[in-house]
């Protein structure tokens, strides 16, 4: 399984990025993690975004979601469709996109086939519905991408073990207080090591965010701690 960054910003894009999309390939099967805002043209510098097998959806937040509006027009132009899977929780953007006629839009509930992976959710703290997703291939290799989170009953068991966890980690420890909808990377950090994951990605960040610091933070509970940057490709 190969995961690419192809945004990773929170709120907006940094200039040239994109808010957050995550690739992931298994054999033939192409399946994005999330579509936020100015992925578009970054997928399809890569690929015809209709030879996705599927988009998941973590939530409905525009920065998450909003670049499934033009792709809707680019599907229509072109008389493709896409399959979606997505929060059956009432959303704005969730009510446009289930109305276009080029996207069959399925609930995210349960597990399900995605192509060669599964697919199976967990519903984290954040103010709006929100989930972490996890694929898992044929061999048992495993990614879970929190979304946004600022918690979750029973998210580190969701995410025990994984070869890859993709986590929120929106801000410093100055920065960080009870009832904001992110984590910090500190407790990102500490999420990978209570789930005894093999690899932390740190995801999420603001433009302008402090990086290198967010990163010194994470490391404190997970050594191994590495942030998201455009085009970064994983192999799991
Ligand atoms: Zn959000």
């Amino acid at each position: 399984m190969k995961v690419s960054v192809l945004g990773y910003s929170g709120g907006y894009p940094q200039a040239g990025g994109a808010c957050s999309a995550y690739l992931v390939t298994e054999g033939e099967t192409r399946v994005m993690l999330d579509f936020g805002a100015g992925v578009l043209p970054r997928l399809m510098a890569l690929m015809d975004p209709s030879a996705l097998c599927a988009i998941v959806m973590s939530h409905w937040h525009f920065d998450h979601a909003s670049d499934l509006l033009p792709l809707s027009y680019y599907l229509d132009m072109n008389q493709l469709t896409l399959r979606l899977v997505g929060p059956e929780e009432p959303q704005p953007l969730r009510e446009i996109i289930a109305l276009r006629e080029e996207v069959s839009l399925e609930p995210l509930l349960g597990t399900r086939e995605i192509g060669g992976l599964r697919l199976a959710a967990q519903r984290v703290i954040h103010p709006v519905p929100a989930y972490a997703l996890k694929l898992t291939n044929a061999q048992g290799k495993v990614l879970v991408y929190t979304g946004d989170a600022a918690g979750g009953e029973g998210l580190a068991d969701f995410c025990r073990g994984a070869d890859l966890l993709i986590c929120d980690a929106s801000f410093t420890r100055a920065q960080w207080h009870e009832g904001l909808p992110h984590f910090s990377a500190a407790q990102a950090g500490e999420l990978a090591r209570e789930a005894r994951v093999k690899r932390l990605m740190l995801t999420h960040f603001q433009p302008g965010a402090d990086v290198k610091t967010l990163v010194q933070e994470a490391r404190e509970a997970f050594p191994d701690a590495f942030p998201a940057s455009l085009d970064l490709a994983i192999e799991i």
